[in-house]
């Protein structure tokens, strides 16, 4: 006898379990992992929709009780068999329900109809139709004679035409077409995304080491791609170039690739060379498309018509009919983690896919996460170095200068002495500057130097930030007000901005260089459609002299005349509170760093810090990365952070404060209780770094140690106890495994 776990397709969470059903043996060869099938449900046998989660030959309940699967949705074409199991694995490890992993996976598979033009044609001869005609004229029949008669004149229209001119309903065509007077056509209107016109095919000759490289993958893969790679080299060593070698070499084999690129990084210039490989059978999807034009791209993707699919996390579920290859460049990136329910990691995922699929996983960057570091060491991803930069460009002269040194020099400045002095050289010789900050707006908050009282939004625990024009605004609920004039707290009139956003930085600089031809590039600036584009232009055309911006300028951008980075405070990263403050910051230190000197002119970096002393600091002014790892790698092993342990993070929101507490209280003490004498640690309940977003507190709970596996099991029954619990019902809990 084989069973199946069914996970039926009900959106009520008590349900998303799996139930065991009997596989009768005509349907045996049909039934797999992923595949949809029908099955009786509940007391009154209701046919449902399902997706199998496992088989096995073991009924876990009496065997006389165990239903027959009914059939299989013989739509389920393999490619989405293969994504349903991906759906089901995601569930199981991240704990979503399996009805948002599926839309996860096969988004919008319902929601939106692929577009299509519908044309109403006449399907019988003249003489038949006014024979028609007079019948329907007689029996009053108004909207179908205005229909019939202007197919008799037309022979063809449009459906628009037929619903918004002749205000004919859909019921009355199908009433023609029933009849056999008329038919209706449908051809499809792809969106295409514009090709760019006039373009060449073109390759690059690969150098010694990209060749090595593309060996190494490329070795085992006689029975066609497989295997888990890291591409290591610093941004500009080439790795690009060896992906879509590799990508060529899996087409070839009739396979295709999956390239998955930060959206802010995937950059008009790196388009192109996908297109001048690969011509039309390349497809780009990004989050500004609406879901209708995503939809026609997995379209394309299924039927066929595309070879290579880019885009960032979601592009991953490009349903291919026989994927071979999986890149994921910059994999060191924060937005490969969903921070919406199912709380995937897009590497780990891929994973998963290419495991399905027998496919390849190539992963790059030149600050590998120290997951993929890890896994290296342990031996389950092999790492290629690249060593050289391509064009032989030189490595950037890197200086940390100490801030704690300028306010007793007498410069109260965010922009150091020594930083100032070499703008105004690069000035002098006309070459370009980029001043890189940490984060936008992260320090603009306003308080009262009487009481000591911080503005804060109403509805969210955070600060409200000063924008132009004396506007406070709430960075989380989008919440304005406007800049009083007394602390709201006691009055005082002495209120203090603590500002040193972008615009700030912008208007120090400004007086600084009154003659520097100044853009600012940040969320405020680059919102929009092309909004990005506007600001680069301009700079990468060296119509300006300085760019300041946030973290996103320093990925992705190619700017040859860039000789000077400033780097202004380094370390507010390091303050987060988070385990990988460290890894962020080496991350985006190493990467600002790696701006400079890409071209032939070698160039300087300044990072300014008041903590210069930092492993994160020194590693990146070094680019040292083995050095970071080993230092990171010790502190995570001795904390039981990952990837040297689990950690596993329930989050609990409720909008009355009293019952959220009480609620996580219940959640504490039956964890304790599963949990008994398991080497876990269970920190919390305690409040989320932001308490309070949009009037809804928010608390957390953290599982630390123990294996990953013992942690989902307790998770899982954490959610059983939950559905259970009526007193839950107000309260939302997610998990996160990803953190
Ligand atoms: P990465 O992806 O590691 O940042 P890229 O592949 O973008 O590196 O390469 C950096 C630059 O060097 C690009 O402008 C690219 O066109 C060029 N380049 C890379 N490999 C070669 C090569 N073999 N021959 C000539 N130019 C190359
Ligand atoms: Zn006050
Ligand atoms: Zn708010």
């Amino acid at each position: 006898m084989t069973y199946a776990d069914v996970i039926v397709d009900i959106t009520a969470k008590a349900l998303d379990r799996p139930f065991q059903y009997l596989v009768p043996e005509d349907l045996e060869p049909e039934v797999e992992e992923g595949t949809i099938v029908e099955a009786p449900f509940g007391n009154g046998n209701r046919k449902i929709t399902g997706y199998v989660m496992s088989l096995s030959h073991t009924a876990q309940i009496d065997p006389e009780k165990i239903k027959p699967i009914l059939g299989v949705v013989t739509s389920s074409s393999d490619e989405e068999k293969r994504l349903t199991a991906l759906a089901v694995w995601i569930r199981d490890r991240y704990g979503s329900t399996m009805a948002s992993a599926m839309r996860t996976v096969l988004p919008a598979r319902k929601k939106t109809a692929a577009r299509q033009k519908k044309i109403v044609v006449l399907a019988v001869g003249e003489e038949t139709a006014h024979r028609e005609l007079d019948i329907m004229r007689r029996k009053h029949q108004s909207a179908r004679v205005r229909l019939m008669e202007a197919l008799v004149e037309e022979k063809k229209l449009p459906y628009e035409i037929c619903a918004e001119k002749l205000h004919i309903t859909s019921a009355v065509v199908t009433a023609l077409v029933r009849k056999g007077l008329v038919t209706v056509e449908r051809t499809r209107v792809y969106r295409n995304p514009a090709l760019p016109e006039g373009f060449s095919r073109r390759e690059a000759v690969l150098n010694e080491e990209q060749c090595r490289a593309v060996d190494m993958v490329c070795g085992t893969w006689d029975e066609g791609p497989c295997g888990r790679f890291l591409l290591y080299g610093v941004t500009g060593s080439g790795k690009t170039e060896v992906y879509i070698e590799l990508i060529a070499r899996a087409v070839a084999m009739g396979r295709q690739a999956i390239v998955l690129i930060p959206e802010i990084a995937l950059t008009y210039q790196t388009m192109m060379r996908f297109y001048h490989r690969f011509g039309g059978r390349v497809s780009v999807i990004h989050s500004k498309m609406s879901a209708g034009e995503k939809q026609d791209q997995f379209d394309r993707a299924r039927q066929g018509d595309l070879d290579v699919m880019i885009g960032p996390r979601s592009a991953l579920f490009t349903p291919f009919p026989n994927l071979g290859i999986i890149v994921i460049d910059e994999e060191h990136e924060e937005s490969y983690r969903s921070e919406q329910s199912p709380r995937y990691h897009a590497t780990e995922v891929a994973f998963q896919r290419a495991k399905l699929e027998g496919a390849c996983v190539v992963l790059g960057s030149a600050t590998p996460s120290l997951e993929a570091y890890y896994a290296v060491q342990t031996g389950e991803i092999t790492q290629i170095r690249l060593m050289k930069r391509a064009m032989d460009a030189q490595l950037p002269e890197v200086r940390i200068i100490d801030m704690r040194d300028e306010l007793p020099a007498g410069n109260g400045s965010v922009i150091s002495q020594e930083l100032q002095s070499r703008m105004r050289e690069t000035l002098g010789r006309g070459e370009q500057i980029m001043l890189f900050l940490n984060r936008r707006g992260y320090a603009g908050f306003i308080s009262c130097t009487s009481c000591g009282n911080v503005i804060k939004c109403p509805h969210c625990d955070v600060s409200l930030t000063l924008h132009k024009g004396g506007r406070l605004l709430c960075h989380y609920c989008g919440y304005e007000t406007v800049m009083p004039v007394r602390c709201p707290e006691c009055e005082s009139p002495f209120l203090r901005t603590f500002q040193t956003g972008t615009e700030q930085v912008e208007q120090e600089v400004s007086l600084l260089f009154p003659d520097a031809r100044i853009v600012r590039m940040d969320r405020d600036t680059v919102a929009g459609k092309d909004g990005q584009l506007k600001v680069l232009a301009p700079f990468a055309s060296h119509e300006a002299d300085i760019m300041i911006g946030t973290q996103m300028i320093v990925k992705g951008h190619d700017f040859p005349d860039v000789t000077l980075v400033g780097i202004l405070m380094a370390d507010l990263s390091l303050n987060i509170p988070n385990y990988r403050a460290a890894e962020r910051t080496f991350q985006l230190l190493t990467q600002a760093a790696g701006r400079a000197g890409r071209a032939q002119r070698a160039g300087a970096v300044l990072i300014q810090t008041f903590q210069p002393s930092h492993y994160a600091v020194q590693c990146a002014s070094r680019q040292d990365y083995d050095s970071f790892y080993r230092q990171e790698i010790s502190y995570r092993e001795m904390a039981g952070y990952p990837p040297c342990g689990s950690l596993v993070a329930v989050h609990m929101s409720c909008a009355d404060q009293e019952h959220l507490l009480l609620a996580a209280g219940y959640v504490k003490q039956f964890l304790e209780k599963i949990l008994g004498k398991a080497p876990v640690q269970i920190l919390g309940p305690v409040s989320e770094p932001i308490a309070k977003i949009a009037d809804v507190w928010r608390q957390v709970i953290y599982l630390k140690g123990g294996s990953s596996a013992l942690l989902r099991a307790a998770r899982n029954r954490l959610e059983r106890y939950i559905e259970l619990n009526d007193g839950f019902s107000t309260v939302e809990i997610t998990f996160d495994s990803t953190i």
